[in-house]
């Protein structure tokens, strides 16, 4: 079991929950920069609490099992068997885990599993791209912390409002562009961005879907960047909660790639 050690605001809207306790030894780990765990959150209205007993609840309540929603891990701490997930105050009311994290206490309990993770810098890349949105600020500052001093590239990150920009450390190689706005804005920004396609360009993007589909578009088929450079996928998809936009990847609606 987990627990809530510590609840760090970082910017307006993101907000870091460090969670620890024993069952870290457990988590499976690799040296992805990615990381993602799965956080499981009582639905509104019920008022169970961790350990779920999630056999029971799939035979006779399956209405109160868990929520899970997708979160990177920001950080490890492996002495202190703790981690971070920072998570994005989105001001969409039907949240579950926004509004956990803004609610979050000290010791309270966290069930979560994982990690999963597909994606980490190669050591071996002569030219590095990192596009993301606000949710996936964690995964491109994970990964830009994880890079040899002598990386190069660009790291273009989309934010709503200027005030949730961060300090990011990177290499000095490692140009980091802003844009506040909308994804339309960020797609615009992609487009003129100065990138030679070559065999050791490394690329990571990730962001809302209808806006990765498009930056995949843009990546592939104007760039002619090889779908094996890129680790690409939607974090989120506007109006649907993570339980839809999870069940659609297996539907056309859910697919990144054509
Ligand atoms: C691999 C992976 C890693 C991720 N890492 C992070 C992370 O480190 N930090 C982080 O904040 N998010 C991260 N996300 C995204 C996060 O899982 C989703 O944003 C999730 O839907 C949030 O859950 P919720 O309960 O707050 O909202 P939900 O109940 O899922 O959705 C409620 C409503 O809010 C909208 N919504 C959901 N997310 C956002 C958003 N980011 N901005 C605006 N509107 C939104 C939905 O479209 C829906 O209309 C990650 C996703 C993946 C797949």
């Amino acid at each position: 079991m987990l627990s809530v050690r510590a609840v760090t605001q970082i910017s307006p809207r993101l907000l870091r929950v460090t969670v620890g306790g024993e069952q870290f030894s457990t988590l499976r780990r690799s040296q992805d920069t990615d990381a993602y765990v799965k956080l499981l959150l009582p639905r509104p209205g019920s008022d169970l609490t961790p350990p779920y007993d999630l056999d029971a609840l799939r035979e006779n309540s399956p209405e109160l099992l868990p929520a899970l929603r997708t979160y990177t891990v920001r950080r490890w701490h492996d002495a202190e068997q703790s981690l971070d997930i920072d998570v994005v105050l989105h001001d969409d009311a039907d949240g579950i885990a926004a509004p956990w994290a803004a609610r979050a206490r000290v010791g309270e309990t966290i069930a979560l599993k994982g990690a999963g993770g597909g994606y980490a810098p190669r050591p071996d890349a002569t030219d590095h791209l990192l596009i993301g949105d606000h949710a996936t600020l964690p995964a491109i500052a994970a990964s830009l912390e994880a890079m040899p001093e002598d990386a190069r590239g660009h790291a273009i990150i989309q934010l709503e409002h200027g005030e949730d920009r961060i300090d990011l450390s990177h290499p000095r190689g490692i140009e980091v562009q802003w844009v506040i706005g909308t994804g339309a804005e960020l797609l615009k920004a992609v487009q003129a961005l100065p990138v030679t396609v070559s065999p050791g360009l490394q690329v990571f993007c990730h962001a809302e879907r209808g806006l990765t589909k498009q930056l995949r578009a843009h990546l592939v088929t104007e760039r002619g960047i090889e779908r094996g450079q890129i680790s690409i996928s939607a974090y989120w998809a506007q109006g649907r909660v993570e339980d839809e936009f999870q069940a659609e990847k297996r539907q056309p609606i859910g697919q990144i790639d054509d």
